[in-house]
């Protein structure tokens, strides 16, 4: 049995900024696990045609390692994953990656304080373990019977088929989320038909998106100062929609800009009242894009508000009980978020597992550590996700407030970390505290960020440098360190 000092799951972002993280401070005994034959997370996975990140790229990427060749402001995602696998060269990670290595499941042993793992490669050990799974990682299939039944294609937009040809297609594309209204635009003009399945419309705002200029690229090359300077002044400018989210006075011109731009692109009333959320902007993730609605009004596209209710060997029903025949469905149906797969693998010091403690609510202390799962931490874990910011913001801050509390176990020759029940109740606390009164609880929709017990597990409830402010060093005192366990 293999045992090292620190196993990382994942080798998204997360995974990737964990471990060059552990190479700076000297540490070698790590290996990164990763389930698939290459590194790059959602954006290995994510190949759908018009995939891009919508948060500008001098912001969604590491702030120590700036890329001056972007293409455009808002990436493609082929150019995100060659920047990740760079990086991951570069900062001389892949020695360390163990491809095609699923963590099955992990048991924390109290008795010989370390973590025991099985994985689809064979057993090992690790002193500390860390979770980069990834926050989106895990595509959610809606359960609709008939499905197994169906004699045409399926995919989920997250593994897209790119052997299956479109052309001349029947499509039905089910949910209008983030991935959706990427890819519909795309595949409209080659398909014969589209009927797209909406049970609630997205609002959307338009996309601030252009080439990047030979100039600005020349710019960033010979002074990258100038990149970090841009990258500052884009992640204070998107600090202040911040505001929009607790303030709906701040959300009337959002919404008019949204408004505006439906109202521009889409002529017909009916279909406009379609299109129009009921819901109060901001509630659910805001949308930008140019094309969605350009895409939808073409002649053949239908929008159906209606939930897909039941698929048959060659058609999909909808909730209305009105039938179209189809020849594939792609499914834009996101992922499991709050109830993430893992956490079902992962069993602490009472024999529990992730998913047991959480029930249905996952919380941590700074989103990075569980009580009663000591040595443990998680990246991207409960209440870090971002509304309007880049998640690379906040996990360069988990994985410095990780890599501290690594370094104050050796300095301490603490072979044992553990979060204390009273901190992460009052972290938590905290955190609800401040997800009163956003739009999130009180903007009239359901959406991935909260959870089926209606709350916030998902979201870091405001500004992202206070969440810095609290990451910046480990903070010993909320931690059992080298302590027995508790009774
Ligand atoms: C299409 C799309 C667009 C997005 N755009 C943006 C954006 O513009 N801005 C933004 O801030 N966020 C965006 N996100 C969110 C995105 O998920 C995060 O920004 C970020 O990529 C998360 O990185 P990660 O490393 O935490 O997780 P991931 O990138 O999901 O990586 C997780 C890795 O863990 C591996 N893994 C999971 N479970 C196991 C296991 N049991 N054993 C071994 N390996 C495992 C997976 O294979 C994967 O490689 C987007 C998400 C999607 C899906």
């Amino acid at each position: 049995m293999t045992h090292h000092r620190v196993v990382v799951v994942g080798s998204g972002f997360s995974g990737l900024g964990m471990a060059i993280r552990l190479l700076k401070d000297g540490e070698r005994d790590f290996v990164l696990l990763e389930r698939a034959g290459e590194i790059g997370g959602t954006w290995r996975d994510n190949t759908y045609p018009g995939c891009r990140c919508d948060v500008p790229s001098h912001l969604y990427s590491f702030s120590f390692a700036p890329n001056p060749n972007w293409s455009s402001t808002f990436s493609p995602q082929p150019e995100i994953l060659d920047y990740l696998r760079d990086v991951a060269r570069r900062f001389g990670v892949m020695p360390h990656v163990r491809f095609h290595t699923e963590l099955e499941a992990a048991e924390w042993d109290e008795s010989a304080g370390r973590w025991r793992l099985d994985t689809s490669q064979g057993s090992m050990t690790a002193e500390v373990l860390v979770s980069g799974q990834g926050p989106l990682s895990e595509p959610r299939l809606p359960d609709v019977p008939g499905l197994d039944g169906f004699e045409g294609t399926t995919f989920h937009s997250a593994s897209w088929d790119h052997a299956h040809d479109l052309t001349g297609e029947r499509v039905a594309v089910v949910g209008t989320g983030a991935s959706a209204i990427q890819f519909v635009p795309e595949i409209q003009p080659r398909v014969e038909q589209l009927h797209v399945f909406q049970r609630t419309p997205p609002w959307v705002v338009p996309h601030p998106n252009r080439p990047m200029t030979r100039f600005e690229r020349a710019l960033y090359s010979r002074l990258p100062l100038a990149q970090l300077a841009m990258r500052a002044g884009i992640y204070w400018a998107r600090e202040s929609f911040v505001l929009q989210f607790r303030h709906r006075r701040v959300r009337r011109l959002a919404t008019k800009l949204a408004l505006r731009q439906l109202g521009a692109q889409v002529p017909d009333p009916e279909l406009r009242r379609r299109l129009t959320p009921r819901y109060e902007i901001g509630c659910k993730r805001i949308l930008p894009t140019d094309e969605w609605y350009p895409a939808v009004t073409k002649p053949n596209v239908e929008v159906i508000d209606q939930a897909l209710a039941e698929v048959r060997p060659h058609s999909v029903v909808a909730a209305d009980g009105t039938e179209r025949e189809v020849d594939t469905i792609i499914f834009g149906t996101g992922f499991h978020v709050t109830d993430i797969p893992f956490a079902d693998t992962v069993c602490g010091r009472d024999g529990r597992t992730l998913a047991e403690v959480w029930d249905g609510s996952p919380e941590a202390y700074k989103g990075a550590a569980v009580a009663g799962f000591p040595n443990l931490f998680l990246l991207v874990g409960p209440n870090t996700g971002l509304g309007h910011n880049s998640i690379v913001f906040m996990i360069e801050s988990q994985v410095d407030y990780v890599g501290d509390a690594l370094a104050s176990m050796r300095r301490r020759g603490a072979r044992r970390v553990e979060v204390r029940a009273e901190a992460q109740a009052a972290y938590n606390a905290e955190v609800q505290r401040l997800t009163r009164g956003t739009v999130w609880v009180s903007g009239g929709c359901a959406s991935y960020y909260i959870d089926r017990n209606g709350r916030n597990s998902s979201l870091w409830p405001t500004f992202t440098w206070p969440f810095r402010r609290r990451t910046r060093e480990f903070d010993e005192g909320a931690y059992a360190l080298g302590a027995p366990a508790a009774a």
